[in-house]
């Protein structure tokens, strides 16, 4: 079989469940270092990131990904062991082969091929992994990027290795990504006999216009290519199980999915006056995971547009849509960024797979956008 199917065999059979690493990125900065690159292990708490670079100065063309898989769930539900990788009619099994250890195997064969093709090629080309994508992402990419900016270590593009392909490789390019904003909200209230409301404050009462007014609210229609900003309730919670209670206390768990048009200061301080309006006594906790980010039109989105059509036959859809990802601690840096990989189907499933023409397809996609970039 080919180099990048034996590599990400190798890879699977490393269960690096989120943040474990377990040895994948000291196998990929040997295979790196070996072809010339300068490996930087960084260690930040429970989290191993890797940075390797070949060649030095503007631009700066950063390949990203993670090394890290989400947790199988029961292995019996597999059809094949998750770290044993498999081919049945055609695709390859295991967790991780399309989200995305398949990826960062044709990374490290597309830059080998690259920097021996192009030894004094201009500017930098750098291979950046972290083992903290799939979890709380703090001392992943977000890390990484805080000492890039303290160091003054420019990006001029990068591309994510995500597996964005919906049918067949390279059909569709993401240009940005949605922000994502989560809130936990307690409406306070007084505990008391149903039969006795006046001795009671209702929280459940006192926040119900609130919440119809906040899930009715129309945010914006869209910007640019992304959907209209949505908000989601996705846990609510009150009650002592009796029903002759009023309970002193109501839980709200919610998360807004939002566009350009917004940031999360700006969320925060509308719904904030929204409840305000509304008389509750509440508590509201944040948590921003990440800003939205969009990569116009530009060098990178046209070159890799035309790389995607050679590949896919046809040009790509151009698209936001998704969760969010690694990308956006990097588009703060002034990045141009996209993502493309293999088809997502079967991401964080059981049985996850990608196919095997598409796997050794990739190296020389790759390549070939670096080499429009670099070259
Ligand atoms: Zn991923």
């Amino acid at each position: 079989m080919s180099d990048v199917f034996d590599l990400t065999c190798e890879l699977i059979a490393r269960p690096s469940v989120t943040p474990e690493d377990a040895g994948c990125q000291q196998l990929i900065g040997n295979r790196l270092a070996a072809a010339g690159f300068n490996c930087e292990h960084l260690r930040l708490g429970e989290v191993d990131n890797l940075w390797a670079t070949h060649g030095s100065g503007a631009p700066v063309l950063v390949l990203l990904g993670h090394t890290d898989v989400v947790p199988t769930g029961p292995a019996e539900n597999w059809a094949s062991d998750p770290f044993k990788p498999e081919v049945r009619d055609g695709m390859l099994y295991g967790r991780g082969t399309a989200d995305m250890k398949g990826s960062v195997a044709a990374f490290v064969v597309a830059a080998e091929q690259f920097v021996a093709a192009h030894p004094e090629h201009p500017g930098t080309l750098a291979v950046l992994l972290t083992s903290d994508e799939e979890g709380d992402a703090i001392d992943g990419v977000r890390h990484v990027a805080r000492l890039f900016s303290e160091r003054g270590q420019g990006i001029d593009w990068c591309i994510t290795g995500e597996p964005s392909s919906t049918a067949t490789l390279g059909d569709l390019l993401r240009v940005g990504r949605r922000g994502s904003l989560s809130a936990k909200l307690r409406v306070k209230g007084v505990q008391g006999h149903v039969a006795y409301p006046d001795k009671a404050r209702n929280p459940i009462h006192l926040a119900a216009a609130a919440l119809a007014e906040l899930t009715a609210r129309h945010w914006d229609d869209g910007y640019e290519s992304f959907p209209p900003t949505s908000l989601q309730v996705s846990n609510i919670n009150a009650g002592t199980g009796a029903n002759n209670v009023i309970p002193g206390e109501l839980q709200v768990m919610f998360n807004l999915r939002y566009n350009p048009h917004w940031n999360a200061a700006q969320l925060e301080t509308e719904i904030g006056a929204l409840l305000d309006r509304h008389g509750l006594d509440y508590e509201l906790n944040w948590h921003r995971s990440g800003e939205p980010f969009y990569t116009p039109e530009g060098r990178l989105r046209s070159v890799a547009r035309e790389v995607l059509a050679e590949f896919a036959g046809a040009a790509p859809e151009e698209s936001t849509g998704g969760g969010t990802s690694d990308a956006r601690f990097i588009a703060p840096l002034g990045a141009q960024c996209i993502e493309v990989g293999p088809v997502n189907a079967s991401i964080h499933q059981v049985d996850e797979n990608v196919r095997v023409a598409d796997l050794e397809a990739l190296p020389a996609l790759y390549r070939r956008l670096v080499e429009r970039l670099l070259a």
